[in-house]
């Protein structure tokens, strides 16, 4: 392969600072930063100037349309391309952007899932642009061009009906009571607090033709049926291991078209389970962040076409082998780099490491429920809370040095020795805390790793905004009530040793550094009264408490009504999700499966016939499988009943209870027929491809 300039091909396709500098006049360039970084409204001839920049620059490398780019709730995200052509009066085009189509859009949205806020008759739906995530240009792989413009998406009252709106406003929550902490600590510095994330994403990767064979991958995005391969993940050889020609070159494609767009692709490597992968990158804004990772993941499913494979983000593509997730790991900065969850090298520094530790612990024991919410989906339902990691139980891993720390601190101790060095306590006097002081505790849904918070319960398909959204949102409210300790005392340093006492003492009970996969910790975590929503069903209800509704609103993240049509909405796909399962396994039980079957009884008939009194072996195994047709025939009408009754429910959470109480079991009862068929049936016989080729033949 060519040899690439990497740092000249990085962010090519990027409206970025470096380009705008460049292109836009001085006053203009100071008042769109004015704008990105304070929220300063723009100016209508200040955004037609960036408008025609932009829109010069797409042109050169090669867009002739543009489209506001926007994260509908559907997870996914949505575009709608126009041309810059404008006639001219004498029948002529030009190229034109203003810059009232830079910031504001107004797509028909009658389509886009709006949880009742927005009847279809008054269907308008606004799109504003922000200007804290660069307008980049994707390219298909043909080399058709489109300026793509990051869009927030609201109804004509202004309510969020996308991801980004309440991201926007959960970062302003977090950022301005981090700096009534920061202030009142003697930081007078920082103007800004900025939540920031690393998700690292993981993925499986399947040959394109066997995929192509598979009704339920392709429609549903996991096998419904699948015997075990004789071999799975239990050699743990893939982990790690050498990339295979096919995946790295893959990769190094995947790269290259990240790093086009601006976006930081860092780590790479092979994952835990046969064909699965992952890929890191450097962490940014939790805005933008969030923003790439939705490019990251379309961009990962466009590469591997090229590629003749098809990426697989689902949650659980194979039983019995590990699924995906999503690592999003979460910390909060200062403007000017300070990270706020980095013990310092000062005594300041880690009297302020302490209150934002403390105030992390808080808000994650408030509101593990909300945690949990934010990474329900159907998908996900098949790794929290079922045989695997992690659990669907919110704890915080600390490590046992840092958490003998706090517990010493709690305790009054004015000295306390960690294992490496003597902490004195307060501000005045505390050295250096350790460093790396944690242990890796992969099995913690959510860890301190060090300088950063990574919460591993986020599904591999997800958006990343729900949980940062949440985060930042919980996180706000505890910083707002230590922030009001710590202006109220007259002693800073008594001040933070109580606050970490009253802390461990309250909210304590949801650290863990223990065995997350245990069930002595089940019981455990039951006795400490913290919560295990299962399913996702259970869990989304933490979205309409009164405590959600208190907490989103007193933050102006989410209204009551926002947060009730987002639970409405992730109840019917949840109920979707499933009823496509449900087809997809009576189509091909019924249109592949069985027929296969019986072609297959017929041939042993016959052989019957051929074999006489020799054919003992042909008709044990002849009862063996019309015994199990026949199960899966009563399986089929009963499924088909069933599924006929779940679509009749007009309530959206009645309708998600008879899913998953119902439907989910029966599609599962089927699944464990035909995959013991599978096992009996000749391979020739077998009308999809295997697990076996599925996880190994790429
Ligand atoms: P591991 O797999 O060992 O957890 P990785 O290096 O794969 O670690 O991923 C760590 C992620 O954490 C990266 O995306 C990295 O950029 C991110 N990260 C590091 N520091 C911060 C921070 N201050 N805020 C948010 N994310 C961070
Ligand atoms: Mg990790």
């Amino acid at each position: 392969m060519e040899n690439i300039e990497i740092p000249e091909l990085f962010g090519t396709n990027v409206f970025n600072e470096k380009i705008m500098k460049e292109r836009l006049p001085k006053e203009t360039y100071k008042a769109l930063k004015q704008t990105m970084e304070k929220g300063a409204p723009l100016k209508p001839e200040v955004a037609d100037v960036v408008a025609n920049a932009m829109k010069d620059w797409a042109i050169e490398k090669g867009a002739t349309h543009y489209t506001h780019w926007f994260q509908p709730l559907t997870g996914s995200t949505a575009e709608k391309h126009d041309s810059f052509i404008s006639p001219t009066d004498n029948g002529e085009i030009i190229m034109e952007f203003s810059g009232r189509q830079l910031s504001q859009g107004e797509p028909d949205a009658s389509s886009f899932p709006s949880g009742g806020i927005r009847a279809t008759f008054e269907a308008r739906g606004y799109t504003a642009w922000d200007c804290t995530s660069p307008a980049f240009i994707k390219e298909d792989s043909a080399g058709n061009a489109t300026l793509c413009i990051p869009t927030a998406f609201c109804s004509y009252n202004g309510q969020a009906l996308d991801k980004k709106t309440p991201l926007l406003r959960s970062m302003k929550a977090v950022s301005q009571q981090a700096l009534r902490v920061l202030f009142a600590l003697g930081d007078t510095t920082a103007a800004r607090v900025i939540s920031t994330v690393g998700p690292e994403q993981e993925y499986f990767l399947v040959d394109k033709e066997l995929y192509l064979k598979r009704l339920d991958i392709i429609v549903s995005g996991r096998s419904l049926f699948g015997a075990p391969a004789p071999k799975g993940q239990e050699l743990e050889d893939q982990y790690f291991g050498a990339l295979k020609d096919k995946v790295s070159i893959f990769m190094k494609d995947l790269d290259i078209e990240l790093w086009k767009m601006g976006i930081l692709s860092k780590t790479k490597h092979n994952e835990v389970a046969p064909s699965q992968f992952e890929m890191a990158p450097v962490f940014s804004t939790t805005n933008i962040a969030t923003d790439q990772n939705q490019l990251v993941m379309e961009t990962m499913q466009k590469v591997a076409l090229r590629h003749n494979m098809i990426c697989l983000l689902h949650e659980k593509p194979y039983a019995g082998i590990n699924g995906s997730g999503k690592h999003n790991n979460w910390s909060l900065s200062t403007n000017t780099g300070n990270n706020l969850l980095e013990p310092g090298s000062t005594p300041h520094e880690n009297a302020q490491f302490l209150v934002f530790l403390s105030a992390l612990i808080m808000a994650v024991d408030k509101h593990a429920d909300i945690m949990r919410a934010t990474c329900a989906s159907s998908g996900n339902d098949h790794r929290l809370g079922a045989n695997e990691a992690p659990p669907a139980i919110i704890s915080i891993f600390l490590g046992d040095e840092l958490a003998g720390i706090l517990n010493n601190i709690a305790q009054g101790e004015k000295n306390v020795k960690a294992e490496k060095v003597y902490l004195r306590i307060g501000v005045d006097t505390l050295p250096e805390l350790p460093k790396d002081n944690t242990d890796r505790n992969r099995t913690s849904p959510f860890a301190f790793t060090g300088n950063k918070f990574e919460f591993r319960m986020v599904g591999s398909s997800q958006s990343i905004s729900g949980p940062n959204v949440a985060l930042n949102t919980i996180v706000a409210e505890s910083l707002d009530e230590l922030a009001s300790r710590l202006e109220n005392s007259s002693d800073i340093n008594t001040e933070i040793q109580k606050i970490v006492k009253d802390v461990i003492k309250k909210h304590g009970r949801v650290i863990f550094n223990g065995n997350n996969y245990s069930e002595e910790w089940a019981k455990e975590a039951k006795k400490r009264g913290l919560p295990n929503s299962k399913n996702t069903v259970d869990a989304l209800k933490a979205f309409i408490t009164p405590k959600a509704y208190e907490l989103f609103s007193k933050f102006n993240v989410l209204t009551r009504e926002e947060l009730h049509s987002r639970y409405e909405i992730y109840l019917e796909q949840y109920s979707k999700h499933i009823n496509i399962e449900a087809l997809a396994s009576l189509q091909m039980v019924k249109r592949q499966f069985m027929p296969a079957i019986m072609r297959y009884i017929t041939e042993l008939g016959n052989s019957i016939n051929a074999a006489g009194k020799h054919s003992t072996v042909q008709k044990e195994l002849i009862e063996r499988i019309s015994g199990l047709l026949q199960s899966v025939n009563k399986k089929v009408k009963n499924l088909e009943n069933e599924n006929l009754k779940a679509k009749t429910l007009t309530s959206a959470e009645k309708q998600a209870v008879c899913y998953r109480d119902n439907i989910v079991p029966l599609i599962y009862s089927l699944r464990v027929d035909i995959d013991e068929l599978e096992t009996i049936i000749p391979s020739d016989v077998w009308p999809v491809p295997t697990y076996s080729e599925l996880l190994f033949k790429l």
